[in-house]
Order: C-alpha cells, then structure tokens, then sequence
C-alpha cells in the first residue's frame, strides 16, 4: 500500500536537499539521484524549443558532490561532477518574464555598444555584455526569452553584423562558472527545419534573427564547463549536454503516445507520454536517454512484468539523458540525424502501463538499479515505428543528407574573457568539435558520437569575417 504522506515528505527532503546544492548530499541516495536528474526535462509552452533540466549524468561521481565545480585541467573524473539540483522547477513563470534586456526595435543602437572579439585561435567568439544584462540572462529561464526570444535577437544581430551567413548552428554560453542553480544545463532554440520524416515541420525564421538562411538553431548552455572536452594539458572536461542539445535539432520529434515516461512532479510518479524530445523508458539508448538494448532482461526476479536495463557502466538509465558526453549516438538517433540508413537501426523496445501495479516508492527505489515494471512491452521496426508514428520516410535520407555543420561558439561575458577563460573555451571547442579522436575513451566528441559520419566544424572563424 502506498504511503502518500510518506512519498510527499521524502521527496520534499529530496529537493529540498538538491536544492540547497551546496549541502552534502549524502542523505540522498544515488539511486534517487539518478531518477530525479533523468525525470526533470521540462516540457515547454513555447515551440520550437527544447529545454534541459537533466542531461547531466545521473552516474554521478558522488565523491565530489559538493564542489561542483571544475576548476582544475587535470580533473580526470568521468562524470558531470555537477550534482546541483535538475529538479528544481524554474521559479520564474516564462509566461510572466518581463522582457527588460532591449526589444528588437532598439537592436541597431545596441549592437553597436557590444563589442565582440574573437580569440586568436579563431575557434571562439565573445560579447561583452553590460552586467545588468548579463544578470538578466542568468536570473530568467532559458535567458528570459520570451515568445519572440528577443534578448536572442539581440545576440544574433551583431552576430551577423559580423560574420557571413556560414552558420548552421550557434551556441550561446554564459561565463558563469557554475551552472545557476535556476536555469536548465542546455536549451535548444529551432530555428529552421527542412528536413521530412522526423516528425518536425517544416519551418524557416531564420531572418527573424538575422540569418539569411542558413540558421537552423541556438543552443545555450548557462556555465563554463558545458561544451566539454579535452584540455591542453591533459586533463579534460566532462562536458554536456552538448551531444544532447545537437541531436535536439533531429529527434526526438515523434508525435506522442509511443513512447512513455514518468511524471517527476507528482509524487505518485504517474505514466505519460515522453513527448518532450526525450526516450523515456525504452531501449533506444543513446543521448536522449533509454538503456542499451543489449542490457535488457525480462522476468527480473521472476516477475512478469520487472523488467532491467542500463547504459555503459551506469547501474540504470536516464529517461532523458545519460551523461553528458558519455555516451555516443544511439542508432535511432544517428537515423534521424540523417547519418545512418534504416536497415542499421535495430528494433525499438518500448514500455507502457510503468507504474500500474506498484507504488512510486516501489518504482523509485528499483529505478536506480536499472529495474522497471511495465504491463506492455511492444516492439517496433524502424518500418514500424515510421508507420506507427506517420512520419513518413526521411528526406533526404542518409545517402544525401548534411553531414557536416559550422557553429559558432559565443561567450556572452560581463566582462573581458581573461587568458585563462579563453584558454578555457578554446581547450573545449578545439577538442569536441575535432574531425577526429579526442585521445579520451571517457569522453565523445561529435565525430566520436556519430562514429565519424558527422563533424560540426568550429574553428577558422577568421575565413567568414564580414
Ligand atoms: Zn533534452
């Protein structure tokens, strides 16, 4: 029987806990660790947008639990050491930010006011903002872009105003040295879709932020560390939701009910449908969470409907994500990015009537261990899975589509990147965004993650200066 009273106040010591991220944890279990950090995608009211609360790993390094932050080049740890709450719930309505950074029509007379330079590697852009502004992207949700995502376009104007239209991608980083404690890991902004059968419409306001074109998103990541990577000296960053926020741009846009999650803000955990970009519990396993498909078990314990699965080293498995930049591309992933074909993805295993016959304290305590209970296992093809979804066959698929992309990495700093900060960031691009190994098992760079058939290039900044 299941004890209402009991599950409410638990999870009040929970978040309370996370929340005050700076207390040791070590009255939360890792288990209930890893459920929170994967339950806590937030759906959004605004479309396109994808938000992040949770793509940090829930494996987390509980050794190093109340300093999240990296400071040190040769921090060889595996896992996001970030432990600060992904539960915490924005205090901040996005529906009820007021909109005090500047409003389109004051653009021209703003741009002007913030310089940006870019570093002599040619691999790393930064604006300088007022603090005021600064603050204000830090105190908001995603940056307290409204429906217009104005403070967005402020950025993107002088962008343009100074490079060429080459940009398939940017990403905004704040220089915060820890991730504020409000605001989700990473956000991905569409900007532009034009490709068919991932179950995403076919849109374009890019010249809503300056581009001619070319745009297809922002991605934003609210602290230092977040790209990722390898450093100069040997030591590297783990890094995320970079992989995470990039595959953001493809999947998962499948229309709802085929694959199903758990609602982190009830107490009682109830099913629903993972529509919010994520896998949920499935057996897709990759950036967008669900386990390793050879990991699955059936009849756990000798129960019908217990079910395991887990991802690389982890004991269990994010619904959203599973950490950071530790794991590559699933194969459903790699086909909606366009970099595989139909016939290299294996068939999908997905979960329905999750908590039907436990309780939320049953199901949280068996979760971090990988166990789950579902009354309905159903398999799909890939042909099954276009068929169920409607989605219709990718165009272009993978013998034509884009596999090689420009970002631009953006710093959006209060004040002048010192050498050690652009060191910082240079070390991170250089590394996640190499056409090649980055030397660390650990760790997945971009072409690492799509098994070298896709590379995002960052560097020669110079060669589309306007
Ligand atoms: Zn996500």
């Amino acid at each position: 029987m299941e004890d209402i009273t009991t599950d409410n106040a638990y999870f009040r010591l929970v978040r309370m806990t996370m929340r005050l991220c700076m207390y040791p944890l070590v009255f939360v279990s890792v288990f209930l660790s890893f459920l929170l950090f994967n339950l806590s995608c937030k759906k959004e009211n605004i479309e396109p947008k994808i938000v992040d609360s949770a793509t940090v790993s829930p494996t987390t390094n509980t050794t190093n639990t109340t300093n999240p932050t990296i400071t040190s080049t040769t921090n060889t740890n595996t896992t996001n050491t970030n432990t600060i709450n992904p539960t915490i719930t924005p205090t901040i309505n996005p529906s009820t930010v007021t909109q005090t950074v500047v409003t389109t029509t004051t653009n021209v007379s703003i741009v002007t006011k913030y310089p940006l330079s870019v570093n002599s590697t040619n691999r790393v852009a930064s604006i300088v903002v007022p603090s005021s502004t600064f603050a204000y992207w830090n105190a908001n949700y995603y940056g307290g872009f409204t429906g217009n995502w104005d403070s967005v376009k402020v950025i993107s104007n002088i962008v343009y105003q100074r490079f060429k239209d080459e940009f398939d991608f940017i990403f905004i980083i704040t220089n915060n040295q820890t991730k504020p404690s409000s605001q989700p890991y990473g956000v991905n902004f569409a900007i532009q879709n034009k490709v068919q059968g991932i179950g995403k419409s076919i849109f374009n306001n890019a010249a809503s932020y300056g581009s001619s074109g070319k745009l297809l998103s922002f991605m934003w990541l609210p602290w230092k560390y977040g790209i990722g990577g390898v450093t100069s000296n040997g030591g590297f960053y783990p890094g995320g939701p970079t992989l995470h926020e990039l595959c953001h741009n493809w999947a998962n846009h499948l229309p709802v009910g085929i694959f199903k999650t758990i609602d982190d803000t009830n107490p009682n955990l109830p099913e629903k449908n993972a529509n919010d970009g994520h896998w949920g519990i499935s057996d897709v396993g990759g950036q967008l969470g669900g386990f390793a498909s050879s990991s699955f078990q059936s009849n756990v314990d000798g129960d019908p409907l217990k079910y395991h699965g887990h991802i690389g080293s982890s004991l269990g498995f994010g619904l959203n994500a599973n950490g950071g930049n530790s794991v590559p591309y699933a194969p459903l992933e790699l086909y909606m990015m366009g970099l595989i074909s139909k016939a290299d993805v294996p068939p999908i295993r997905t979960f329905s009537g999750i908590n039907a016959n436990v309780s939320a304290s049953t199901i949280i305590s068996a979760f971090g261990n990988g166990n789950f209970w579902a009354t309905t296992m159903r398999t799909y093809s890939i042909d099954e899975l276009i068929q169920a979804s409607g989605i219709g066959q990718r165009v272009p698929d993978f013998t034509a589509s884009q596999k090689e992309y420009r970002t631009l990495v953006l710093v959006i700093t209060p004040s002048v990147l010192t050498t050690d900060e652009w060191t910082v960031y240079d070390d991170q691009v250089s590394s996640f965004f190499k056409k090649g190994d980055d030397g660390v098992s650990s760790i997945y760079n971009f072409w690492e993650a799509t098994g070298g058939r896709g590379w995002v290039k960052a560097d020669d900044l110079n060669l589309i200066m306007k």
